[in-house]
């Protein structure tokens, strides 16, 4: 007998997973971050970890966005071949995307839309964050098993493929190929590899194994079983001995786990494909039989932690109205700050507007005026109820390193927030100008938002959330990534957190 399955409760269960991930990090992440934050001695890293994991709580508690980048929605849906679907003749791309569509528009807590098409064309936003990436496949049985992500493009970004040669070392690669992606995927997280299969197989198979819990402590407890299970302890204890860290901050826990899926490949092929995910996991798995799916019963709040975090203690208070080009000097990497007053906030779209304003000798809009100001890349969610802004936290900066000498020496910026680390010609951009950039933490945001107390549109609103806009913040958390000198923290603290690790001898996280 098939099981029919309605069209309609199956797009409802896909717009209510989609909004409950976006608030409840799996317990499993906020479990494995908690032990790393215990055990960190790196006071950076540490601080890092407390904001995200208070952030975590705040969001679990007010059911808005761990992050500001709420995804690009990414479905593997095992359909029954018993199943028969009714109320409707939809495809099931299309039954996911209005699902997709009814999450990131629902007025409670919406989501930022954050796909644009056509991708080398306008890249014009889509509106609802369709479409989603699905992957399909017909099994045996009669119900549907949904695994649903949003994934944050940082991370994404950082997703790396290649073909090895059958006798080279998965471990060498994957060692050589971690530092490279600097910090933009905003860990503490998980690296995603698939080993095997065809080009395209290899990056599925990194994607889906994404989509499992973190259970690598208990598989160090078991003891390894294959030589997979080997490779994904080696893997996690030497990734973690190069001392990147939490957001690239220098540390002991770069990842949190390492999962590897294979499948059986050409004789003369070795693909791998690698891709992390970041301080916003955001998964879940369940069954639909048609019923309400019973993998959204909303977690214990008292399953998050009480993080002792005080961002007063040993930070500077920073007046961004009295700043100076001669107090930034003072400021050193890793110190952090508390900013109050006003700053601007741009991105992506709205540099390369600036540049083209700039190149044709346009003046700016009226209104933006960056001369002694700092510039936040930011593209924040949209407020509801009484919010003045939703989650915003910081967008990678290493995108604008291109603008960064324009805007510091036509337009008088003094400097730049952001996360990740910043490319060698906007360090020495930042050193000329004797300017500074500063990180605000990747996946903190709503912790981030709660700082911000006024927000105003100030140019290019159709560019909706990387529209240029003015907020007034009060004790926003800080840290300086890049000081006037040139000096960097994603480049001082993995240095010293390899050479620490080193001395100490690596036990394993
Ligand atoms: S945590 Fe970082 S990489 Fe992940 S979605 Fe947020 S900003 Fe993007």
């Amino acid at each position: 007998m098939p099981r029919e399955i309605d069209q309609e409760a199956f797009i409802q269960a896909v717009a209510d997973a989609l909004q409950f991930i976006s608030y409840y990090h799996p317990l499993d992440y906020v479990q494995a971050v908690y032990a790393a934050w215990q055990r960190e001695p790196s006071p950076a890293a540490k601080d890092a970890m407390a904001q995200i994991l208070v952030n975590s709580r705040l969001c679990a508690e007010g059911h808005r966005p761990i992050c500001q980048d709420t995804g690009m929605v990414v479905a593997f849906v095992d359909v029954g071949m018993e199943v028969r679907w009714t109320g409707g003749r939809r495809d099931l791309q299309t039954m996911i995307d209005e699902g997709v569509r009814r999450a990131y528009t629902d007025p409670d807590n919406v989501l930022r839309a954050s796909m644009v098409a056509d991708p080398l064309g306008a890249r014009r936003n889509t509106g609802d964050n369709t479409p989603a990436m699905v992957h399909a496949r017909l099994v045996p049985g009669d119900t549907l098993k949904l695994r649903i992500a949003a994934k944050g493009g940082g991370s994404e970004n950082k997703a790396r493929f290649t073909v090895l040669n059958p006798s080279a070392s998965l471990v060498d690669w994957v060692l050589e190929t971690v530092p490279t992606l600097g910090a933009g995927w905003c860990p503490p997280g998980i690296l995603g590899i698939g080993v095997g299969g065809s080009a395209e197989k290899a990056m599925l198979l990194a994607k889906e194994s994404l989509m499992a819990p973190i259970d690598i402590h208990a598989l160090r407890a078991r003891g390894p079983a294959d030589r997979t299970e080997e490779l994904r302890l080696e893997l996690m204890d030497r990734v973690n001995a190069l001392g990147i860290g939490a957001q690239g901050l220098g540390g002991l826990t770069t990842v949190l786990d390492v999962k590897i899926n294979t499948f059986p490949t050409h004789a003369a092929s070795l693909p791998v494909a690698l891709i992390p995910n970041c301080a916003a996991t955001r998964h879940i798995e369940f069954e639909f039989t048609g019923e309400e799916p019973t993998a959204l019963t909303p977690p214990p709040l008292d399953a998050w932690p009480q993080i002792p975090w005080d961002p007063a203690k040993g930070a500077r208070r920073v007046d961004l109205g009295q700043v100076t080009q001669e107090a930034v000097a003072e400021w050193r990497p890793g110190e952090r700050l508390l900013l109050s007053g006003r700053i601007l906030t741009g991105r992506d779209a709205a540099h390369r507007r600036i540049a083209g304003l700039l190149e044709k000798g346009e003046p700016l809009p009226e209104g933006v005026d960056f001369r002694g100001r700092f510039l936040y890349y930011v593209g924040p969610v949209d407020p509801v109820d009484d919010e003045v802004v939703g989650p915003a936290g910081p967008t990678t900066a290493t995108r604008m390193d291109q603008y960064t000498e324009m805007m510091l020496a036509q337009t008088g910026l003094l400097g730049m927030i952001g996360k990740a680390e910043r490319g060698p010609d906007a360090i020495e951009s930042i050193k000329r100008h004797k300017a500074v950039y500063l990180i605000a933490v990747g996946g903190a945001a709503y912790l981030v938002a709660r700082a911000i107390r006024k927000a105003r549109v100030l140019a290019f609103e159709d560019l909706g959330m990387e529209a240029i806009r003015e907020f007034e913040v009060r004790d926003m958390p800080v840290t300086v990534a890049v000081d006037s000198q040139g000096a960097s923290i994603h480049q001082q603290g993995p240095a010293e957190w390899r050479a620490r690790i080193a001395d100490i001898g690596f036990q394993g996280t």
